[in-house]
């Protein structure tokens, strides 16, 4: 069953994807690859009509996090490679090996795993070793007194039986910030990464045929780490300072419709608890959009919407499924008209700044209820919902 869209929606921009990764492709050039970063339902874009998109126009790789995202992508029709950045328990070796799904190896107990249940198959496994060289996450640990550990753990892993270490990587902690101890941390990481890199490469006689570290805050403001490839997230869809420098294009616009209005006299409460009260006569809108839909309730009477007579504040608690804002003296703005909650008019980043978030929090918060309507060459070309209709 195909969505009504006649409640609160998502519209998104195919084509400005597509300008992105090619302003992307442009500035890292003909010998860099291309990953994009599709995990958490590609940032809350839809995985499925982005890495088509992604497929159709050429890119190399696709990373997400789980074997569910992966097999997402497989059951449709998704034949390029992809990579899972995180943990899979190793009773899915088989699955990942069948459908020709990358593995991240960030340690010898993972390693040991996989290469055995890989090896007990009578089959081979393709995997990215990951290098922790800062991040403190996942990885294999080499910085200062680990590094001659990291190195030797890594040659180990390349050597196992059932495992073919087609990759390499590291992932920045803090390529997107400014100032000089971020610089000298992200220059320091990156030195870190292709010093093992060598010494692992020197010590096997092997050498790994993807190498890459670049996300978005790094394909921005350090084109040296690019190496074999790149795999910016948040650059690709078009959100935050470095997009914004590229000229990039926000490929989400998220969109409501007014339901009600009602005009109400000074001194009235509105919404849950009462925190906004009426000053004057106040006319208020009601917006099918509410926190279960992904709207934070903690910026209840701080930001505002974007109608077509400009902002309007929102006023009160934000509820479930609906919230308020005030459209006195909009007298365009009625029953029926539509609202940019965020999207080409109302940048992401003064609403996800307000939040004290990142604009990765916003669009991944977009919840399943909210159908996304997926715009190519200009015209719609698939709705989506992700209710079990
Ligand atoms: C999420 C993620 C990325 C992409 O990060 P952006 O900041 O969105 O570019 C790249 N690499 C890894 C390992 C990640 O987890």
């Amino acid at each position: 069953m195909e969505s009504t869209l006649r409640r609160t929606w998502a519209e998104i921009n195919l084509d400005s994807l597509i300008y992105n990764y090619k302003k992307i492709r442009e500035k890292t050039g003909p010998d860099v690859r291309f990953l994009g970063v599709v995990k958490a339902d590609a940032y809350g874009h839809g995985a499925i009509m982005v890495a088509k998109a992604l497929e159709e126009n050429g890119a190399d790789y696709l990373a997400v996090s789980s074997m569910d995202e992966a097999m997402e992508l497989r059951l449709h029709d998704i034949k390029m490679p992809i990579l899972i950045l995180g943990h899979t328990p190793k009773d899915q070796v088989e699955r990942l090996i069948d459908f020709n799904i990358t593995q991240a190896v960030t340690c010898k107990a993972k390693a040991v795993e996989y290469s055995e249940e890989a090896s007990r198959l009578n089959k081979t496994l393709k995997i990215h070793i990951k290098v922790d060289t800062g991040m403190s996450r996942l990885g294999y640990l080499c910085d200062g007194d680990f590094f001659e550990n990291g190195v030797l753990g890594i040659l180990e892993a390349i050597n196992m039986p059932g495992l073919e270490a087609e990759g390499i990587f590291t992932h920045f902690a803090v390529s997107d910030e400014p100032g000089d101890k971020c610089r000298a941390y992200t220059e320091h990481q990156f030195k870190l990464f292709t010093d093992v890199i060598n010494h692992v490469e020197e010590m096997s006689g092997k050498k790994f045929r993807l190498k890459h570290c670049a996300n978005t805050g790094a394909v921005s403001e350090y084109p040296k780490t690019y190496l074999d490839m790149v795999r910016p997230g948040l650059l690709l869809y078009g959100y935050g300072e470095f997009a914004k420098k590229m000229g990039l294009k926000p490929v989400m616009s998220l969109k409501t419709n007014i339901s009600t209005i009602k005009t109400y006299p000074a001194g009235t409460a509105i919404s849950y608890g009462g925190i906004f009260v009426t000053d004057s006569t106040t006319r208020v809108g009601v917006l099918p959009y509410g926190y279960a839909d992904g709207f934070f309730r903690s910026l209840s009477n701080k930001c505002s919407l974007m109608t077509s007579a400009g902002p309007a504040k929102q006023l009160g608690k934000i509820c479930m499924d609906m919230c308020m804002i005030d459209v006195s003296n909009m007298q365009g703005v009625t029953v029926g008209s539509e609202i940019e909650i965020f999207g080409e008019k109302n940048p992401i980043e003064t609403l996800s700044d307000i939040a004290g978030t990142i604009p990765y929090e916003l669009t991944c918060a977009v919840s399943k209820r909210v159908p996304r309507s997926y715009i190519k060459d200009g015209k719609v070309i698939e709705k989506e919902l992700l209710l079990r209709l």
